[in-house]
């Protein structure tokens, strides 16, 4: 988990970092240290009440451990603990961020946009929404009944409707269902999910934008969870074509802080018309003083943000470029093989039957059992039986229609379905699937 070589490169990193401001008069403070380790130690006690997520038997929610060189450079900067509001609060973290963005929206091909980074996908999302409700004021938004569940919150925030359209067995937005709710109303924005929490499916991107030619609505891509995959080369051709389609989206959002190794914290927003920035406009009359230079505040709905998020992420990105074929894009390609891996296993297994054919890196099963309540009762026993045994899933509960294919002798007695959940973020599941597959038909066993 902590390897003694991380505090190595720290406390070399901190010495070059005291450097700074060789002028100033020294002042010392010297807090109690007996008492800070006392409390520390508590903390690591109580710290110890948590899942193992750094480990590859941890493959259940969307939880990556950050790389070592975010984890270095975000505490590194904490000594500076820049606020990338202003340039007042952060003058070097602010210019990273800066740099950052056109080097994320390069992975689809954007020059030019309008971005920032936010406190993670929700309020990234809010942004997207808030912005799509200013130039469509009155207009609807419309996005899949697998979209996150805080599209239709944040579209009460902020007083704009918001509907869902039901999804194919697979997960995705149905297209029929989408033209109709176009054709029958005022439209303003369709949310894609670009690979959606439950599943990871990826919504028909590419004939979604031949939709817009027709009805004239905004496309803004979720692509929180989803996003980085688009690097891949190894995405089923349908995927692939979304993920290319994907520089025709008018916003997009992508989470550093789900597959881009960052601590939470890291969201992102997108704008690819820059001039959306009028929007954010505002007089704040005690904010920006040290330079005419756009302040990233002056494009953000939030006021103080963590410029320690833009160093981690900027740090990550010097180390690991976004690029296709690169190391980075080498590691989600081991989370596809693993999700493939698991799911080939569980579709030979007499215990389990795959939902879906995973289309990144996330694999939802079920249970085999006589009735589907049966088989909701079983997901449950199997989750936690293999906790028991180290290994961590997640549930998900889905609509018996979509899991009716991967139970076709159970009797049809709910409505819904419990199934198991695992998200394989980590590129070594790979190697884990086995052990993974061995301790899952033992839990199976044991209920
Ligand atoms: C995680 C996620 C969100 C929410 O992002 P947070 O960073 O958790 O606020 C939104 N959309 C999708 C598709 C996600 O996977």
């Amino acid at each position: 988990m902590y390897q003694a070589k991380e505090i190595d490169c720290l406390r070399r990193a901190l010495k070059r970092l005291s450097g700074a401001n060789p002028n100033l008069p020294g002042f010392a403070t010297e807090p109690d240290w007996g008492r800070i380790e006392a409390v520390l130690d508590t903390v690591a006690e109580r710290m110890q009440d948590n899942y193992p997520y750094h480990h590859p038997l941890y493959a259940g929610q969307m939880l990556k451990p950050p790389h070592p060189i975010a984890r270095l450079a975000y505490a590194l900067s904490l000594w500076v603990n820049p606020n990338n509001h202003a340039l007042d609060g952060g003058r070097a973290s602010s210019a990273m961020e800066k740099e950052l963005i056109p080097r994320l929206s390069a992975m689809w091909g954007w020059e030019e946009c309008l971005g920032h980074l936010t406190g993670g996908g929700t309020m990234a999302n809010l942004e997207a929404l808030w912005v799509a409700g200013q130039l469509h004021p009155g207009r609807s938004l419309l996005g899949s009944s697998q979209a996150h569940y805080t599209h239709s919150r944040i579209c009460s925030v902020l007083g704009l409707d918001y509907a869902s359209i039901e999804t194919d067995t697979e997960g995705r937005m149905d297209l029929g269902e989408l033209e109709a709710a176009l054709a029958s109303g005022s439209v303003g924005t369709v949310v894609v999910t670009m690979g959606n929490t439950g599943l990871g499916a990826v919504d028909p991107l590419p004939e979604i934008l031949v939709l817009r030619e027709r009805y004239d609505f905004r496309v803004h891509a979720d692509a929180a969870y989803g996003g980085y995959f688009g690097l891949s080369s190894k995405l089923a051709d349908r995927t692939r074509r979304a993920f290319d389609s994907l520089n025709a989206a008018d916003s997009i959002v992508i989470d550093p802080h789900k597959h881009g190794l960052q601590p939470y914290g890291c969201g992102s927003i997108m704008f690819r018309d820059p001039s959306v920035g009028r929007f954010y406009k505002h007089g704040s009359p005690y904010t920006y003083f040290s330079s005419a230079d756009l302040h990233l505040g002056e494009i953000s709905l939030e006021c103080s943000r963590p410029g320690a998020a833009a160093v981690a992420l900027w740090a990550t990105m010097q180390l690991l470029p976004p690029e296709p074929r690169g190391e980075f894009a080498g590691m989600l390609d081991d989370c596809l093989d693993a999700a493939r891996s698991l799911h080939a296993a569980l579709a030979s297994s007499p215990s389990f039957s795959p939902v879906h054919t995973p289309e990144l890196d996330i694999v939802v099963y079920a249970a085999t059992a006589a009735a589907t309540s049966e088989a909701s009762k079983l997901a449950r026993e199997v989750f936690e039986a293999a906790a028991d045994k180290d290994l961590h899933l997640a549930l998900i509960e889905l609509p018996v229609a979509m899991v009716a294919d991967a139970l076709p002798d159970s009797t049809r007695d709910s409505d819904s379905v419990t199934c198991l959940r695992s998200t394989l973020m980590k590129p070594e599941h790979a190697a884990w699937i086995d052990e993974i597959v061995s301790r899952l038909e033992t839990a199976r066993n044991s209920v």
